[in-house]
């Protein structure tokens, strides 16, 4: 049996201080409840993470009153984003989203620093070097949890409510019984970055978030504060291996391989250690039960590629300390509120889940989509980044009246491969065929297999072409706002 070194009460306990965590405890300390956030790491620290926040992510950082902390770091203000795949561009501006007609990168040590700093503000402890342990039941329902402190303390916190806001590999998750996903992806891309100091420093290449596609592999490109910027490549997760076997070969060859990128970032010097993941699987998990909820990728994780995360986290974070602090005296009531916000993020995320499952597969550039990006290039209203900022969804923007269009387009092309041009646009229709049965009709938890998923996914998540080892007992820590060395 566990010792306990003190006993302490609080309205609810959250794990995890990140960007769930944060926006948790800042819902419920606003509403005058006592949060305590506790987390593992120290902070300001990084974690295996890029961090590219297009207007509405940024909207979602001033709603919960943390976007003048992250500006006074001075991130770049990002004012267009460009998809182009071998030659085909598309550059537009972004619309504003409740006032913000801009993106931002900001790494993760100051991001999350901002937003533990706009939780304490609030009224909320956060607690760090601190972990949770376990998890306390009276009557079937969660009534407390056991943390342990960096210096080996043992302390019981009764609650009225748990937050699992501790991320893909949640200790919440796992003690509660909802570990194991009810749907999910395997991703067939994986990511390999680098931080480097800008060869287009002071130019507008500063503004612009982009996507430079070309063969299977797609880099993104994100400006940073200090003259720097991060370039992530989202290639097959089977290459990840050979990315950390040879980084710097595996840099020039990204180089080579696609012109564009060379264009931008050819001759950049400073860069950092590689980082990379290829464990990425798409899921959605029970994500309340009674005296219980996940908040952020405990409770639902998609594709990096569309970079959606860090908003959804925070967004339904807040929305879950908001909607469960006015009740959380009524345990009836907190349940079903937290229920409803789970409901309310499925709605919400499902067709981005669903997005960053299509652009997860490994695919050659697409005739399709080159159409698609030429005909969109420079329009106002700006299609292609509603996508990314939420204003319009993946299939309502390439609905199948566009993806006709461009599927003809593309088969008018002299060359064209007509047979693969089919195939695709027949694959994307049975894809939004799915995804608007979802839309209109969507069954709360349903775990039926849809055109978009590869349910074929390993659980517990693993790189390909590694060895399964037990996931670290922490992210990586670091102090220094220079990202350490980091893979996953
Ligand atoms: C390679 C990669 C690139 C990404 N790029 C982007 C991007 O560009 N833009 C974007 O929007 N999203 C991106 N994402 C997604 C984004 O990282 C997540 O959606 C976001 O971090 C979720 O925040 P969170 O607070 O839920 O979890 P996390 O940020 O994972 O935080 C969880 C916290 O819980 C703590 N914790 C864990 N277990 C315990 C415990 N037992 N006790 C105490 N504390 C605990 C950890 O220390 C950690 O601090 C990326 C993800 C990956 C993997």
């Amino acid at each position: 049996m566990t010792t306990i070194d003190r006993h302490e009460t609080a309205d609810v306990v959250i794990a995890g201080g990140r960007c769930a965590g944060s926006a948790t405890a800042i819902g419920f300390a606003r509403a005058g409840r006592r949060a305590i956030a506790v987390d593992r790491a120290r902070f300001p620290s990084d974690t295996l993470s890029t961090h590219v926040n297009f207007p509405s992510a940024v909207a979602e950082l001033q709603a919960v009153g943390a976007l003048d902390r992250v500006l006074a770091y001075d991130p770049p203000r990002c004012t267009h984003g460009m998809v182009e795949a071998d030659g085909a561009r598309c550059l537009q501006r972004f619309a504003s989203v409740d006032g913000i007609d801009y993106g931002i990168c900001l790494p993760r040590p100051q991001l999350d620093m901002a937003l533990v700093e706009t939780a304490r503000e609030a009224g909320a402890e956060v607690r760090e070097r601190t972990s949770l342990e376990e998890v306390l039941w009276t009557g079937g329902r969660v009534s407390g949890v056991v943390v342990k402190e960096s210096g080996g303390e043992r302390v019981q916190i009764d609650c009225k409510l748990l937050v699992g806001a501790d991320g893909r590999r949640s200790t919440v998750a796992r003690l509660v019984g909802a570990e194991r996903p009810y749907r999910g992806s395997r991703n067939e891309r994986g990511c390999a970055f680098w931080y480097m100091d800008d060869p287009k420093a002071g130019t507008e290449w500063r503004e612009r978030l982009i996507q430079l596609r070309s063969g299977d592999t797609h880099a993104l490109i994100f400006p940073c504060p200090d003259d720097r910027v991060l370039c992530l490549f989202m290639g097959p997760a089977v290459d990840i291996p050979r990315f950390r076997a040879d980084p710097d070969g595996m840099w020039e060859a990204m180089l080579d391989a696609n012109p564009a990128v060379r264009e931008r970032l050819g001759g950049a010097t400073n860069l950092t250690k590689l980082r990379s993941t290829g464990d990425n699987v798409a899921f959605f998990r029970r994500s309340s039960g009674p005296g219980w909820a996940l908040a952020g990728d405990a409770g639902h994780f998609k594709d990096p590629i569309i970079g959606q995360g860090i908003r959804d986290a925070v967004r339904f974070g807040r929305l879950l300390g908001e909607a469960c602090a006015p009740v959380l005296d009524d345990p009836a009531a907190v349940d079903a509120a937290a229920r409803a916000v789970e409901a309310r993020r499925d709605k919400e995320c499902n067709a981005s889940y669903h997005w960053g499952n299509r652009e997860s597969r490994v695919f050659g550039v697409s005739p399709i989509i080159q159409e698609a990006l030429v005909d969109l290039d420079g329009q106002d209203p700006p299609l292609l980044l509603h996508m990314f900022d939420r204003i319009q969804t993946p299939h309502a923007v390439l609905n199948p009246i566009r993806g006709g269009k461009y599927a003809l387009r593309a088969l008018r092309r002299p060359g064209a491969d007509r047979g693969a041009i089919v195939r695709e646009a027949l694959t994307e229709l049975r894809i939004d065929k799915d995804v608007w049965r979802e839309q209109l009709r969507p069954r709360f938890r349903s775990g039926r297999v849809t055109a978009s998923e590869r349910a074929d996914y390993q659980w517990p998540p693993r790189t390909p072409g590694t060895k399964a080892v037990e996931p670290p007992a922490d992210v990586a820590v670091a102090d220094s706002a220079e990202p350490a060395a980091v893979t996953a």
